[in-house]
């Protein structure tokens, strides 16, 4: 978006990233209830991004949840052969039906409309984007929960489209170790952001190979960076694959649904419980502080650093002095400041209880630099210690209740 933006894209011919997301968006068949959309993204081809969507595609099935593969990795569709997939799909006058796999997983691909599925396919750029569009507009998908988008590889043009043209409610990053030392994951990710969508997870594949005869891990390629390039983007989730012949097997068989493994167990079902929300929304985060270092109980310190995050990231940081610790009085202030979560080292219990109230997220436990704290419990990782001051002294410093 340009300086000068009107915000008026009638009379823009810029092709930004608000326009497109306003004016680009194409509507599902009306025969599709999709609830989610999940695109799974890769800076190049072979990282195992058709494998990893595969599998969350089965997981998410086997949860008891409607999953659905959209195979919009139009010129190395890989999907229907990891499903063993080789029927044709059926079109009626309304429109085309996906295929559904041996446990029910609606898949569509061109695999599946193809006369022979060897066949090159030599398409330009906005031809190939028109069959992912076609994809969601033409296809009949019928009540979906999750559906996991195979999207074309790298961060030009083709997956550009698709993002501007199907709401995708969040990505997963799939990268190679080395890949992960380079700048093809920060690109994936600043495509993502300039679409206003969220990245939900990191996957780091061929991560490492397990020893058939000890059953030790070797990292082939050096130790892993997945947590620090996590942390350097804020994303919230991550996973590792292991290099392991059994998934080439089940892929190279049609057998992928057979496959057992835990790798990706937590990942998805932080997205299965929506526990991803941290990332998209907008929230208020207060720290109870001595200047900019966290304070040990809530109603005596100093100040409080309040800092707005969007997206997973800090985007604005104030500090209010403390007003006084009158009892029950502190958590009701800040509540009405718009505060969601409140971070403190420790807290009486009756403090607690009024933010249970209010619904606000109650964290204790917690020391060092304010920022940096707010921004592990964005990153999902700061946990309460559950650190409440009982003592009746401390409780009405605390904030709490006087109970005497
Ligand atoms: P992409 O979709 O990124 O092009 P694929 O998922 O098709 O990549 O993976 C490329 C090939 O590598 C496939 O044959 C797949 O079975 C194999 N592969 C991917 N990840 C692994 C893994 N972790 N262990 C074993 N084989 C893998």
């Amino acid at each position: 978006m340009s300086e000068e933006c009107s915000h008026n894209c009638e009379s823009c011919g810029k092709d930004c990233s608000e326009r497109t997301k306003e004016s680009l968006l194409e509507k599902p068949h009306d025969g599709s209830h999709i609830q989610k959309v999940i695109g799974v993204v890769s800076g190049k081809g072979g990282v195992g991004k058709s494998l990893v969507t595969s599998l969350l595609a089965v997981m998410t099935q086997r949860a008891g949840y409607q999953a659905a593969i959209l195979d919009a990795d139009i010129t190395g569709p890989s999907i229907p052969k990891s499903f063993g997939l080789h029927t044709h799909a059926e079109g009626g006058e309304d429109g085309l039906y996906p295929v559904p796999s041996k446990t029910g997983i609606r898949v569509m691909s061109l695999n599946l409309l193809m006369e022979n599925e060897t066949d090159p396919v030599v398409w330009r750029g906005p031809i190939i984007a028109g069959a992912v569009k076609q994809f969601w507009t033409d296809v009949i998908w019928g009540d979906v929960d999750y559906m996991f988008i195979d999207m074309p590889p790298g961060t030009g043009d083709v997956p550009l489209t698709v993002f501007q043209s199907i709401p995708v409610d969040g990505v997963i990053i799939v990268a190679s170790p080395q890949e992960l030392v380079g700048m093809i994951v920060e690109k994936a990710v600043n495509m993502a952001r300039m679409m206003n969508i969220p990245v939900l997870g990191l996957v780091e594949n061929m991560s490492y190979v397990v020893c058939s005869g000890c059953g030790k891990e070797i990292h082939v390629f050096g130790e892993s960076h997945l947590h620090e390039i996590a942390q350097k983007h804020q994303i919230a989730l991550t996973a590792q694959l292991p290099i392991d012949p059994r998934l080439a097997a089940a892929c190279d068989t049609g057998l992928i649904e057979l496959f057992d493994g835990s790798w990706l167990d937590g990942m998805l079902a932080d997205i299965l419980n929506n526990n991803t929300e941290k990332e998209n929304k907008k929230m208020k985060i207060a720290a109870a502080c001595k200047g900019k270092q966290l304070f040990g109980h809530f109603g005596h310190c100093e100040n409080f650093m309040i800092f707005d995050a969007e997206s997973g990231r800090i985007t604005a940081e104030t500090s209010i002095p403390n007003p006084g610790h009158k009892p029950g009085f502190l958590p009701n202030f800040l509540a009405d400041q718009g505060v969601n979560v409140i971070i403190a080292g420790g807290m009486g219990g009756g403090a607690v209880e009024i933010f249970n109230e209010r619904n606000i997220e109650v964290i204790v436990g917690a020391e060092g630099d304010a920022k940096s704290v707010a921004e592990a419990y964005l990153r999902g990782e700061l946990k309460s210690t559950g650190a409440v001051c009982h003592d009746h002294d401390y409780e009405s410093e605390c904030g709490g209740h006087h109970n005497t």
